[in-house]
């Protein structure tokens, strides 16, 4: 546990107590941990939760495409042994990579070789219900829902709690004051929109400074069912600088097909059923229109239109006070087009765990935080390296540095081979999943490859079928 401080009041209910805000994944994964050291965690939670798998208003994303990567396989298995198993249990289908997609990034077709990899694709309400199940299944791990947190409570030096209030009408009656709860480590996991600045500017402190990169990338999804003897067929088209239309089209547990399209700034994908429709002749392909064509649309399309990348430096020196970490989105978030944040919320508890359970060195605040950030840095280099060379980039992170230029013009050699030669496949798809660090790509074998290698030949057309079959 964090540098404990005696006398805060936070043991009145007995021994060492945790509070985490919000109760999504990020949320549940670090009360997860934290009841291993803790003697009790209390989840605090605006939304009042579904008892089943549905989506909910405090987590806006939930009815738009997920995906969990291998990198999240891991992680959320790591703390929740049999995660990956109960979700595909519960029906979330699985896609080999590259052996069951048509996928085309960097401009080219990949072909469809072995699987190497493969993602999961529950829904998000599905994924977030089964990881709320088995968290709060923990008697130690208390939710109280329906109650939004409005501030902290301490000073510079530490934090001692935060405030909070109910929510709804009668909970905003005049001169109702906040209520203290006394804790002896806050853990911010209230995603996206995180008011921490706020609360630490509140309480003295100095809030993080955030690093942003935003392209203005717009989601709209659709979920539709296709018939009983359709051959549907996922497939990815992958934005890049030069053709910024992307297309997700994917199964989900339930028979249904979850259908992203996304555009930049001034190029948003329309909502209603003919303009969503036409959106997708944009793409470089018809393989999405002609998909939707067959296809049988199940709900309107929606949109989500807040993806940009932030990052909130917390790992930094600053006027911060012991007894406060930030995890997940409220951290750092992602463009969703690459599909990280479930895991970084997964490989952030992961690296709260190791970070507490290492007997060698004194679990800080701020070691434990620069350990938490450590586990998004990859998936920030992935999502803001790619970003920073969109024609709409804006942000202070989107400035690119000499060092950019030359890792730039490596990972174009990369991804020029990646389509065509499966070796180099599978390590850029193990990076981009999580699996491997970004100096796999750097291994003899590899960069022979990427330096001296021929670009070898791709499918001209979208491959139907995996190869040898
Ligand atoms: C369109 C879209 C598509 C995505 N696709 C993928 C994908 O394919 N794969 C992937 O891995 N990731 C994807 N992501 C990212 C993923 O959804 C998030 O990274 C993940 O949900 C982060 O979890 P979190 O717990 O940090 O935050 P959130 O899920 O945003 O949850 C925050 C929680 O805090 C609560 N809360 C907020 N404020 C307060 C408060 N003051 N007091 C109490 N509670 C509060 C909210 O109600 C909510 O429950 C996508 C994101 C978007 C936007």
């Amino acid at each position: 546990m964090l540098e404990t401080v005696n006398g805060t009041g936070a043991s009145r209910g007995g021994g060492r107590h945790a509070v985490v805000i919000g109760a999504s994944l990020a949320g549940l994964l670090a009360a997860q941990v934290l009841a291993e050291h803790a003697d009790r965690v209390t989840v605090v939670e605006r939304d009042r939760l579904p008892e089943g798998p549905e989506p909910r208003g405090g987590v806006p994303q939930s009815r738009h495409t997920h995906v969990l990567i291998p990198g999240g396989q891991r992680a959320y298995d790591a703390l929740l042994p049999g995660f990956t198993d109960e979700l595909m249990a519960h029906g979330a289908p699985r896609v080999g990579a590259p052996s069951d997609l048509a996928q085309w990034q960097a401009g080219r077709w990949f072909r469809r070789t072995e699987e190497t990899a493969f993602f999961i694709c529950p829904t998000r309400p599905l994924l977030e219900w089964l990881v709320r199940r088995r968290v709060l299944a923990n008697p130690r791990i208390e939710l109280v829902q329906g109650t939004e947190t409005v501030g902290l409570v301490g000073d510079a030096s530490r934090v001692r709690g935060v405030l909070l209030r109910e929510r709804g009408a009668a909970a905003v009656a005049v001169g109702r004051e906040p209520q203290r709860l006394a804790a002896d480590l806050v853990v911010d996991a209230s995603g996206r929109s995180s008011k921490a600045a706020d609360w630490l500017t509140a309480i003295g402190a100095e809030p993080a400074v955030e690093e942003t990169l935003e392209t203005g990338l717009a989601y709209a999804t659709r979920v539709y069912r296709t018939g009983e003897d359709d051959e549907a067929e996922p497939h990815f088209i992958v934005p890049n600088p030069g053709q910024t239309h992307g297309a997700v089209v994917l199964p989900a547990e339930g028979d249904r097909w979850m259908v992203t399209l996304s555009g930049l700034r001034g190029n948003e994908p329309p909502l209603d059923d003919r303009g969503f429709t036409e959106f997708a002749d944009r793409l470089p392909h018809p393989i999405t229109r002609n998909w939707l064509d067959a296809a049988k649309a199940d709900a309107p399309a929606l949109a989500y239109r807040t993806t940009a990348n932030i990052r909130r430096r917390y790992d930094r020196p600053g006027r911060r006070p012991a007894g406060f970490l930030a995890t997940g989105d409220a951290q750092c978030v992602f463009n969703p087009i690459y599909g990280q944040g479930m895991t970084v919320a997964a490989m952030s508890a992961l690296a709260l765990r190791d970070a507490l359970a290492d007997t060698r060195r004194t679990p800080t605040t701020r070691r434990v935080q620069k350990a938490m950030f450590a586990a998004s840095r990859q998936a920030w280099d992935i999502s803001a390296g790619s970003d920073k060379n969109m024609p709409t980039a804006t942000g202070v992170a989107a400035r690119s540095t000499p060092a950019d230029r030359v890792s730039g013009w490596y990972l174009a050699r990369v991804e020029a081979r990646a389509p065509g030669d499966p070796a180099v496949g599978r390590v850029f798809r193990d990076v981009l999943y999580l699996t491997a660090p970004v100096t796999a790509l750097f291994a003899p074998r590899i960069a022979k490859a990427v330096l001296f290698g021929p670009v070898r030949p791709s499918p001209q057309e979208p491959p139907t079928r995996r190869e040898g079959i």
